[in-house]
C-alpha cells in the first residue's frame, strides 16, 4: 500500500502544498482525492492537478485507504463525527491539525481508529517544508512509511517519541518561519533608515539569510558557533553587532519566545 488512495479532508492550503508536492514528485493523480465546501476550491484543483474532487467528505473518506483531516482545528470535532458511521477500521488517518492530541480523535470518530498526528509548516508550499511526525506505538511500518511519503513531498520529516514532541516542533519548526521572517523585517527596516533603498535592503537581507541557511546546511561538521566565529575578527564589524546582540540577551529572548510557543501549543490541546 506504499501507494495508497489518500483523501485530503478540507483541501486548503497547507493540502494544496501537500497535493502539489506529490503530484511533482510523481504520485499518481488518480490516487489522490480532496473536499471541500468551496466548488471554486475543488475546481482549482482539479485544474491544476488532475486529482479527483468532491464536496461529500463521507463518500470520499469511504473510498480512500489514507484519510488525511487538514480542516482547521476548531472545525475537526464535526468533521470527524460526521464520518464516525464509516467502518475506520483498515484506514490509516492522518492529521496535521495543530494542537489536538491522539486519544481526542478516537473520541470524535467514536472508534479505535489508526492515526499518525503530524505538524508540518508553510516552506511546504515551495518544499522546503519541515514535519514533525508522531505515531503511537500500534502503528505499523507500512503505515509511517506511507506518511512520511505523503509528508516529505513538501519537504523533510522528524519523528517524535511522544506529542509533547510535537510542541517542540511547534516552536523549533512550525512557527520559526515567522521568527526568520521577524528578522528579515528588522534588519530590512534597519537598512531603510540608513539611506538604503528598500529593494535593495531586502535583496541583501533575504540573500544573507539564504546564503547564511545554505552555509549551516552544507557544513554539517561545523558548529554554528564555528560559523559564526569565521564570519567575525576581532575589533571587526561583525564582533561588533554580534556582541550588541549578545548584550540585548538574544540567546534568552529566543528561548524565552520558544517556551511561550510551547506554553500555548499546550493550552491549546
Ligand atoms: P485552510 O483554511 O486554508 O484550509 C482548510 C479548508 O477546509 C478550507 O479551505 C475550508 O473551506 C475547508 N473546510 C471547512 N469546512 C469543511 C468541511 N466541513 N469539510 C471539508 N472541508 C472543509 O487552512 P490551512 O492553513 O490549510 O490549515 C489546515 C490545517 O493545517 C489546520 O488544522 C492547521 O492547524 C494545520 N496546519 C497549518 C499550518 C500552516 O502553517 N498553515 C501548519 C501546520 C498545520
Amino acid at each position: 500500500m506504499t501507494q495508497a488512495k489518500v483523501c485530503f479532508i478540507g483541501a486548503g492550503n497547507m493540502t494544496r502544498s501537500i497535493i502539489s508536492g506529490l503530484v511533482k514528485h510523481g504520485y499518481p493523480s488518480t490516487l489522490i482525492h480532496a473536499t471541500n465546501p468551496s466548488q471554486g476550491k475543488l475546481d482549482a484543483l482539479q485544474h491544476d492537478f488532475a486529482i479527483e474532487v468532491s464536496n461529500d467528505n463521507a463518500v470520499a473518506a469511504q473510498a480512500a485507504d489514507v484519510i488525511v483531516l487538514s480542516v482547521k482545528p476548531q472545525l475537526m470535532e464535526d468533521v470527524c463525527g460526521a464520518l464516525s458511521h464509516l467502518d475506520l477500521a483498515n484506514k490509516l488517518i492522518i492529521t496535521i491539525a495543530a494542537g489536538i492530541p491522539a486519544a481526542r480523535y478516537q473520541q470524535y470518530f467514536k472508534q479505535p481508529i489508526t492515526l499518525i498526528r503530524t505538524m508540518p509548516n508553510t516552506p511546504t508550499q515551495i518544499g522546503y517544508g519541515m514535519t514533525g511526525i508522531y505515531a503511537e506505538d500500534n502503528i505499523s511500518a507500512e503505515h509511517k512509511a506511507i506518511c512520511e511519503t505523503l509528508m516529505q513531498s513538501g519537504g523533510k520529516t522528524v519523528w517524535v517519541d511522544t506529542e509533547e514532541g510535537l510542541n517542540q516542533v511547534i516552536a523549533l519548526s512550525g512557527s520559526s518561519p515567522a521568527y526568520f521572517f521577524l528578522f528579515i523585517e528588522s534588519m530590512i527596516a534597519s537598512g531603510i533608515k540608513m539611506g538604503m533603498a528598500e529593494d535593495k535592503a531586502r535583496l541583501l537581507a533575504e540573500q544573507a539569510a539564504l546564503g547564511a541557511a545554505q552555509m549551516v546546511i552544507q557544513n554539517q561538521q561545523l558548529s554554528l558557533e564555528t560559523l559564526r566565529t569565521n564570519v567575525m575578527s576581532k575589533g571587526g564589524t561583525t564582533a561588533k553587532a554580534v556582541e550588541t546582540f549578545q548584550q540585548g540577551d538574544l540567546a534568552g529572548l529566543v528561548d524565552k519566545a520558544m517556551n511561550n510557543c510551547v506554553a500555548r501549543a499546550q493550552e491549546m490541546a
